[in-house]
């Protein structure tokens, strides 16, 4: 008997690395937990080493700079979406990972909408 071995047999290395295909990935991947004051919960699978991770985003300036309603149009960004960078926060162990960071070392944009 000759077991295939089909997972990864050794562990990824820390490498801090993005790809337009995390930014992908992870928009279809990653979805927002309960909504709470001021916070926004991500959650979701890395791209790059595929474990499950949880992102919180402090969500400052986000509603809250709009000191009157009404009247005058709003002033629209290019887009009216909100891009946040993301970093791997796995707890898994990654070879030449530093000590005072976390995950993998992949890192992507995230759209918030
Ligand atoms: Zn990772
Ligand atoms: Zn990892």
């Amino acid at each position: 008997m000759e077991p295939a071995q089909t997972e990864n047999p050794q562990p990824l290395p820390y490498q801090e690395m993005t790809s337009p295909d995390y930014a992908r990935v992870a928009a279809g991947d990653f979805r927002a937990g309960r909504p709470m004051a001021g916070v926004v919960e991500l959650k979701g699978v890395c791209p790059r080493c595929r474990a499950v991770m949880v992102v919180t985003l402090i969500d400052s300036g986000f509603k809250t700079a709009l000191p009157h309603q009404g009247g005058a149009a709003q002033p629209e960004g290019p887009t009216g979406r909100r891009i946040e960078p993301i970093m791997c926060t796995c707890a898994e162990e990654h070879p030449h990972r530093p000590d005072d960071r976390f995950g993998c070392g992949a890192y992507w944009n995230f759209e918030l909408r």
